[in-house]
């Protein structure tokens, strides 16, 4: 068995930036409450609750004048303001990348663009950015695009983790739509790169597998991306996921993990491929 590991898999710089800075200050002051989960992933946030995180999912669940850590998905600018005014201690480790996406919101928002941002509504990064600005839409599909408004200007930005082929399609049917238009491709390089490689190795493997959080947005895009090339494909959390044993049949196995995925847990399912499971 053949087994091909995407040179972009495991954590992505802001990620592994979060998750190094909360290890390092949970190890200092022993008890350490972080708004939201800091990654996506089952496995890294219990390793980090055993070492006394506490993923809160509100600042209201916080004591005045305690810590806080801020996850690498950024939050609204509300959260800052509270924590000013109750003397919060902000560990921030939102990702710089995303902190630029807000810049921009607040900036182009104050010029008058309307804003309108290619992004998953639910997710963390996006309901951060949302609060940046008061008119900031929210665009998930093409079909989104036909119900908008006809707007003076407007300014587009995406999600950090958005599908790249998705993001084109939508900023085409924009562009057709308005005149006065700026676009910002904000979507991560690490995304890029990752879901090109993902491509590519979907094309050169029998199977596939990706592996990810089950909440990990980015894991499920890498899925829907491999398995449009490449029917041979699961998605697995971690090593002990049954379907692994699906791929005893083929001869070239691809695997390729989201950015919130811990480099041991792809180890431990390369070790379990070499035993043959
Ligand atoms: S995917 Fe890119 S923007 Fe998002 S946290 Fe990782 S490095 Fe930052």
């Amino acid at each position: 068995m053949k087994i091909i590991v995407g040179k972009n898999s495991g954590f992505c710089f802001g990620v592994q930036r979060a998750v190094d800075g909360v290890q390092e200050q949970v190890s200092i002051y022993k008890k350490l409450k972080c708004l939201g989960h800091l990654v996506h992933n089952e496995i890294v946030t219990g390793i980090l609750e055993n070492k006394g995180v506490d993923f809160v999912d509100d600042i209201s669940q916080v004591d005045n004048n305690s810590i806080l850590a801020i996850r690498a998905h950024g939050v609204p600018e509300s959260v800052y303001e509270e924590a000013k005014r109750r003397n919060i201690t902000l560990l921030d480790y939102t990702c710089p990348k995303v902190a630029q996406i807000h810049t921009k919101i607040k900036e182009a928002s104050n010029s008058g663009y309307q804003i309108l941002l290619i992004g998953k509504k639910d997710h963390p990064e996006v309901i951060g950015s949302k609060g940046y600005a008061q008119n900031v839409i929210i665009i998930e599909s093409v079909n989104d695009v036909y119900s908008l408004k006809d707007y003076e200007k407007v300014f587009v930005i995406v999600q950090t983790t958005f599908s790249y082929d998705k993001y084109k399609l939508i900023e085409e049917e924009l562009k057709k739509k308005y005149k006065n238009i700026v676009c910002v491709n904000s979507i991560c390089q690490s995304t890029k790169i990752r879901q090109e490689e993902c491509k590519t190795i979907a094309k050169q493997s029998d199977f596939m597998i990706i592996i990810g959080g089950k909440k990990s947005s980015n894991t499920q895009k890498l899925y829907d991306i491999a398995s449009s090339i490449n029917k041979n494909c699961i998605i697995v959390q971690d090593e002990n996921d049954k379907k692994i044993e699906d791929c005893k049949k083929y001869d070239i196995i691809g695997i390729m993990s989201g950015a919130s995925t811990p480099k041991y847990t792809i180890d431990k399912v390369i070790e379990r491929l070499n035993n043959n499971m």
